[in-house]
């Protein structure tokens, strides 16, 4: 098997994250302001994208949901690609959504998520996670390959169950607003991260979609805290930042017959 498989792209703020590849897949999670122009910033092209997944009805995770669908179809001129959201994203609930149009509704495989839920693409089953947030159907997404996980919690208070959604991460990705134990209602401080990221023991651990005064204040130090308490490395997201994936998987093997 000769997947390639091999960077996130991660952006401070707004434009989400790009899995590029996995199991030649190339995906956009939560495109916010600025997804499409930065993708393009970054070397990326959004049309050769094959996913766009959306995870609540929040401007700052669906803005350019849009644009990357009319990007990954061709202009809305082939049936290419699949979107996978949250039901606020996709139907609406109560007052939260719709946030894509029908008219983008309809060249993509669409896929309703709601948290335990889950869709094969391929070889990859993303399943939907629990999050306490305010859409009350906002969920994260868990990508599991037959030997590697990557989990991203989205926007969610820390609650004790939040761990066993995301067990088995090798790479965990979060939504970290707040420095150090400053509480914020919907979201998780850095301390409540690194309670996570003990819990769940990820071989790396990515503060994401920092919020200001974690931004202005010291990302690092607060990620390198938490690599000192938990020794787990952590990093926190800065705009362009690209990992490779396969530096957390295991090594393939290789069988020859004769
Ligand atoms: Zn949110
Ligand atoms: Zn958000």
């Amino acid at each position: 098997m000769a997947d390639a498989f091999a960077t996130i792209t991660q952006k401070r703020m707004t434009g989400g994250f790009r899995i590029d590849d996995i199991d030649g897949q190339k995906i956009h999670v939560d495109p916010g302001p600025g997804a499409l122009v930065r993708t393009y910033q970054f070397g990326l092209n959004p049309l050769k994208l094959s996913g766009v997944m959306v995870s609540h009805s929040h401007t700052d995770h669906y803005s350019d949901a849009e644009v990357l669908i009319e990007a990954m179809t061709g202009g809305m001129t082939r049936n290419k690609g699949f979107l996978i959201g949250s039901r606020s994203v996709v139907e609406g609930y109560k007052s939260w959504g719709p946030c894509i149009s029908k008219y983008h509704l309809k060249k993509p495989q669409v896929t309703v998520l709601e948290a335990g839920g889950y869709k094969k693409i391929g070889k990859i089953k993303i399943t939907a996670t629990r999050t306490v947030h305010g859409d009350p159907k906002a969920v994260g997404f868990k990508f599991q390959l037959s030997d590697f996980t990557l989990s991203y919690t989205s926007d969610t208070a820390y609650f004790e169950e939040l761990q066993n959604e995301h067990k088995g991460a090798d790479v965990l990705l979060a939504s970290v607003i707040r420095p150090g134990d400053e509480k914020i209602r919907g979201h998780m401080s850095a301390n409540e991260f690194g309670k996570l990221v003990g819990e769940v023991s990820p071989k790396l651990a990515i503060m994401t979609h920092l919020g200001m005064k974690l931004i202005t204040g010291n990302p690092d130090q607060e990620a390198e805290n938490i690599t000192k308490k938990t020794g787990i490395k952590t990093i926190a997201a800065s705009d362009g930042l690209t990992i490779n994936l396969d530096d957390f998987r295991p090594k393939q093997q290789t069988l020859d017959e004769f």
